[in-house]
């Protein structure tokens, strides 16, 4: 998986800028201090979504487009080494992790220490679909994501989504209602004080109607910009330029740029 990841991702970088950063457990980092770098990091011990891999290189391009420097790996030993200085952003695909116990949770210990000091030093995080599904036994990461993944609705479905934050870089251009078409989330623990940016109207994927369902938001956690969305199931979903621009500017904002 590594290995494909890192084909997807190589190509069109500049070899010379990164020479072991794309391989899965790099050395120490070779990113230097003062380079704009996003981490992007999908590493799983619970379901492992087929889109990873797509939804990485998609990413990977819109980093690149901003004139920063994409990272990709599954290597808890970058938390663990507090080797994170280097990045901006990190982006978290559907980072999976156990349900039923906790011994699939890496961000333990010395690794989320690094975390949070990261994120207090002026770090930001962008959570992408089974980002929720991940540390359950940690409250701290649910608590930064902003809620947990509770169930979804079998299978992708089209559904009406709508913008409550008019104003967010990362809903530009969309009408108040749009058409996405996306395995869709219920959470738990879901912290009400988020900036809602998008919900669903679960009647129109044929859930009894009530209150929307969260889709997207934003929030800060310790002192960091948290921009989390809980679409992207498919590898479809990264061919949609709205989608691509949500997480495109979702990322800027989290940067702090917008
Ligand atoms: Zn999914």
């Amino acid at each position: 998986m590594q290995s494909l990841i890192c084909r997807l991702l190589v190509m069109s970088w500049a070899l010379a800028l990164l020479p072991t950063a794309v391989n899965a457990a790099p050395e120490k980092s070779s990113v230097a201090a003062s380079s704009p770098a996003v981490l992007i990091f999908s590493h799983t011990t619970g379901f492992r979504h087929k889109s990873i891999e797509t939804g990485v290189a998609t990413v990977a391009e819109l980093v690149r487009k901003k004139g920063m420097i994409p990272v990709a790996s599954e290597d808890p030993a970058i938390f663990e080494r507090g080797e994170l200085a280097p990045y901006r952003a990190i982006i978290f695909i559907s980072n999976t992790t156990k349900h039923a116990d906790a011994s699939g949770d890496w961000l333990v210990g010395v690794a989320a220490d690094n975390f949070h000091q990261w994120l207090k030093n002026g770090g930001a995080v962008v959570g992408v679909h089974g980002a929720s599904d991940s540390h359950f036994f940690q409250p701290w990461y649910g608590e930064m994501i902003g809620g947990y993944f509770e169930r979804h609705p079998k299978g992708v479905r089209p559904g009406k989504v709508s913008v409550k934050d008019v104003g967010h870089s990362s809903v530009k251009g969309w009408s108040m209602t749009e058409p996405m078409m996306d395995e869709w989330y219920v959470f738990r623990n879901f912290d009400p004080k988020v900036n809602l940016i998008v919900t669903l109207d679960p009647a129109s994927i044929g859930e009894p109607a009530g209150d929307p369902w969260p889709v997207s938001w934003s929030k800060t956690y310790e002192g960091a910009r948290i921009f989390y969305t809980s679409m992207g199931h498919s590898y479809e979903s990264y061919g949609d330029p709205k989608f691509r621009m949500h997480l495109a500017n979702g990322l800027d904002w989290a940067l702090g740029k917008k």
